[in-house]
């Protein structure tokens, strides 16, 4: 059972928080590891930093000295200077790094384009881009005062600089966007198969507890895993009816009603996204 400190602060160990902002689809999960060394923070958004903010007093007196990215995304890093300001160093794989300065302004504008709550917290705020100034290309390990936090980056999978996080003593995951918990995979910018293969690496670590980007924290294994299979159903599916010489209309045709399969998962935009990301992928390219 999942103890509760604030509506959206969930602790899943001693010094490990878990942030679940469930209001938006859109709000990316969050955590925050406490340790004699520091804070360290993961992912980071405008919408939810003055929270976060108003809430660390409550479970810890010393400053936040990391703030962790698992990717780019506007709805995990775009809080990033308010955490720098205060002292914070980010940290992020160097694709991420790249990624949120070829794409960080794009994004806010995307976003802001897209929704006027958000132009008008972006008109208040005035965040800036800060990408991860200390990166690394596929692991990383920090010691804060006893406590170990392992970091990974296998490749383009959700978006290009995926990092997941793995606490080996609290057997705690948080996965970024690798993981999605009752929700339709959003894969719009991803590389899915390799988004699967490293879902398959995420699940050889032991866990207690998984913490997707978006959606449910699961302890439960199998709840990974069928995500997993349906990302690679749907993956083969498109393959075999592309190889048949299909067009995309029937592809969307048999892609759509598997929607059905899991009347409960959010997201229900993703896999539409899914099916023409997938499609566009394989399709042979015409001359
Ligand atoms: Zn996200």
């Amino acid at each position: 059972m999942i103890a509760e400190k604030d509506d959206f602060l969930h602790q899943l160990a001693d010094s490990t928080y878990a942030l679940v902002f469930p209001e938006y689809d859109d709000l990316g999960n969050e955590g925050i590891i406490v340790t004699d060394e520091g804070a360290v923070v993961i992912d980071t958004d405008v919408r939810t930093v003055d929270r976060i903010f108003a809430a660390l007093p409550q479970i810890t007196d010393k400053p936040i000295r990391y703030v962790i990215n698992t990717h780019h995304a506007f709805d995990h890093s775009s809080a990033n200077c308010f955490f720098a300001d205060r002292g914070a160093t980010i940290i992020g794989s160097e694709s991420c790094r790249e990624a949120m300065i070829s794409h960080g302004e794009h994004n806010f504008k995307r976003w802001s384009d897209r929704l006027p709550y958000i132009q008008k917290i972006l008109e208040e705020k005035k965040p800036r881009i800060v990408p991860p100034t200390i990166t690394f290309n596929s692991e990383l390990t920090l010691h804060l005062g006893g406590t170990i936090i392992e970091l990974f980056h296998y490749g383009h999978a959700h978006s290009p600089g995926d990092a997941f996080i793995y606490l080996p003593k609290e057997q705690i995951l948080f996965g970024g966007d690798l993981l999605w918990g009752g929700f339709f995979p959003n894969v719009r910018e991803a590389n899915v198969v390799n988004q699967l293969r490293v879902i398959d690496r995420i699940l050889e670590f032991p866990a207690k507890y998984y913490v997707p980007g978006h959606g449910v924290i699961t302890s439960d294994r199998n709840d990974i895993v069928n995500t997993r299979n349906f990302l690679g159903s749907l993956y083969e599916m498109i393959a075999t009816m592309i190889r048949e010489g299909k067009s995309i209309g029937d592809v969307r045709a048999a892609g759509e009603p598997l929607a059905a399969v899991h009347p409960e998962w959010r997201g229900r935009n993703f896999l539409s996204t899914a099916i023409d990301v997938i499609y566009a992928s394989l399709a042979p390219r015409k001359a």
